[in-house]
């Protein structure tokens, strides 16, 4: 059994063949598929998908691409939202100063509404971060410092000491496809070290196809290629890490049915 932690099925790439993907994720043995927000304002599109597959849930929140266009979004707004049995997680959330979309102060205050949001509700954030190491890890410390919160650096491509620090803080760390790279030596360097308790696998489909299948559409079920990897990476076999992921993800989603 293996999770996608992080996919985008809401996105227009898969609205063709959406009960295609869906069973071929089945076929391959991924258990539940976690189909992250990137805009409050679309919660009802992620709604109506997760409330047509019973092994599909989604969270809420903003992108920090997006973090312009729902500037000054409340944690109250965010909580109020998680009520739905299928929003298990917030997010996703953060900083990205690789593109030029969203003001990095719309993305802290976006960044902080949704670890407030998480803290009361004890639901995850799912955080968002690319090439921001410095701020991030500066404003999770903050944040813990107000009281502890539970979280995953999603689609990790940050240093080592980000990473360290996020775990040391109690956040996991997502790997997608990203980590079958040829030139990801770094980021296989940083997954062979993490403690077995914190590491998740996702897709993050539609984009970053892992391996063989890289360049083309991304999908749920191709997080197999993801775990194969990290299994490697950490001298492991799949089963093991299987069994590690799934655990974590049950452990951190804890509002999803195992
Ligand atoms: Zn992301
Ligand atoms: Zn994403």
């Amino acid at each position: 059994m293996l999770v996608d932690s992080h996919c985008h099925l809401d996105f227009p790439d898969f609205a063709e063949d959406l009960d295609g993907i869906v069973s071929r994720a089945r076929a391959a043995g991924i258990a539940r598929m976690v189909t992250i927000s990137t805009r409050v304002g679309r919660l009802q599109d992620l709604l109506a998908i997760a409330e047509r597959y019973d092994d599909v849930y989604c969270s809420v929140g903003t992108h920090p691409h997006h973090a312009d266009e729902e500037d000054g979004i409340a944690p109250d707004e965010l909580i109020a939202l998680t009520q739905h049995s299928k929003v298990v997680a917030l997010g996703e959330a953060g900083l990205d100063y690789f593109y030029d979309n969203g003001s990095p102060e719309a993305q802290a205050r976006g960044f902080r509404a949704h670890i407030a949001a998480a803290r009361t509700t004890g639901l995850p954030l799912v955080i968002h971060t690319r090439e921001a190491d410095e701020d991030c890890a500066r404003i999770l410390e903050e944040e813990a410092a107000k009281g502890s919160f539970r979280a995953v650096l999603h689609c990790y491509t940050g240093g080592r000491e980000l990473a360290l620090k996020a775990v040391s803080l109690g956040l996991y760390i997502g790997f997608t496809g990203i980590l079958t790279f040829k030139k990801s030596e770094t980021l296989r360097a940083i997954a062979a070290e993490l403690p077995p308790d914190r590491i998740l696998v996702e897709t993050d489909s539609p984009y970053l196809a892992p391996g063989k299948f890289r360049g083309k559409r991304n999908e749920p079920a191709y997080v197999v290629e993801v775990a194969k990897v990290l299994a490697e990476t950490r001298g492991v076999s799949l089963d093991e890490i299987s069994r590690q992921t799934s655990e974590n993800f049950f452990r951190l989603f804890s509002k999803v049915k195992a």
